[in-house]
């Protein structure tokens, strides 16, 4: 198998990224962190900071290991940096021509044989991976939110990916604390084929007054034993986030049943995304 990489690459550095970014250090890698968008590197060193805080606050971490951890997260401002990367995560946002963009200029960038993962929620890890030279080198490496303490990655195989690129790739993926499951690349996994039904199902009950946004979300949570309801998960999740993987699912899968309700697309429009704007089916 190709050696464990030591410094990690992460592209965005947004709720994903940050977090990605956060959990690679606190596991003793280096992390080289890539954003393009004005202050969203320092919006996301300044979330892993507070997150970081919050673990010593609460006994997770030693309160000493905070700075060495920081010490370990380089930002990066230009993309050129990546070159010192071992291993590549792209969490940019969900959008298959930005994607597809990103991944010509990963594969320009990366030294040959380094394995560029994307994060991503919902697209065709295979059709991502045809965008390069190294499609066997591309893999999906799903992160759940929030990444620091959810415990599950999804790795998705695509039709290319090699067993090497996911043998390293789950190898990593424990290394980082996580339990990394197999999949295989179909549109949204496993993980939002099933959780964005229910979701948008959610959404169809108070659209149709079958119930508030509260009632919905305390039947599940009490009814079905959720730790959180449907509502409440897409506010965190970013309702523009599970409006994309819905398009995503109807599109590809080509069932009406995955139609995105028209409440969700009304609240992305007025941009009611969640708790990322404060307001979505609660306030913040
Ligand atoms: P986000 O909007 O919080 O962050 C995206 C970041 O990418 C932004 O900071 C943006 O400036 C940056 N970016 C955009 N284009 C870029 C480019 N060309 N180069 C470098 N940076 C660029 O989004 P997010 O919620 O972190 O989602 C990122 C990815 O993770 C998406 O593919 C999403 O589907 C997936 N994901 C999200 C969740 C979730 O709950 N939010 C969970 C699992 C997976």
């Amino acid at each position: 198998m190709s050696p464990a990489p030591k410094v990690i690459g992460v592209v965005g550095a947004g709720t994903m990224g940050n977090g990605i970014a956060h959990v690679a250090a606190r596991a003793g890698l280096g992390v080289i962190l890539h954003d393009v968008a004005p202050g969203a590197l320092e919006r996301g060193l300044q979330a892993i900071r507070n997150n970081l805080d919050r673990e010593a606050s609460k006994g997770k971490i030693p309160e000493a290991d905070k700075s060495a951890i920081l010490s370990r997260i380089s930002g990066a401002a230009d993309a050129g940096a990546l070159a010192g990367a071992d291993f590549i995560v792209e969490a940019v946002v969900e959008d298959f021509a930005v994607k597809a963009l990103v991944f010509e200029m990963l594969d320009r960038i990366a030294r040959p044989g380094v394995i560029l993962a994307s994060n991503t929620s919902s697209i065709s890890i295979t059709r991502i991976g045809s965008r390069t030279a190294r499609p066997g080198s591309v893999i999906g490496m799903h992160f759940m939110n929030p990444v620091p303490v959810m415990a599950l990655v999804e790795i998705v195989r695509g039709a290319a990916t090699t067993d090497d690129t996911a043998a390293v790739t789950e190898r990593l993926a424990t290394a980082m604390g996580k339990t990394p499951v197999s999949v295989n690349d179909f549109p949204g996994f496993v993980s939002n084929r099933v959780l964005m039904p229910m979701i948008n199902e959610a959404v169809f009950c108070v659209m149709e007054g079958v119930g508030s946004a509260e009632a919905v979300d305390t039947v599940m949570r009490l009814g079905m034993h959720h730790p959180m309801g449907p509502l409440a998960l897409a506010d965190l999740i970013g309702l523009d986030v599970c409006l994309q993987i819905l398009n995503v699912l109807h599109q590809e899968l080509g069932d009406p049943k995955y139609r995105p309700c028209p409440l969700l697309r009304k609240m992305v429009d007025a941009g009611r995304l969640g708790r990322k704007t404060g307001k979505g089916f609660y306030e913040y």
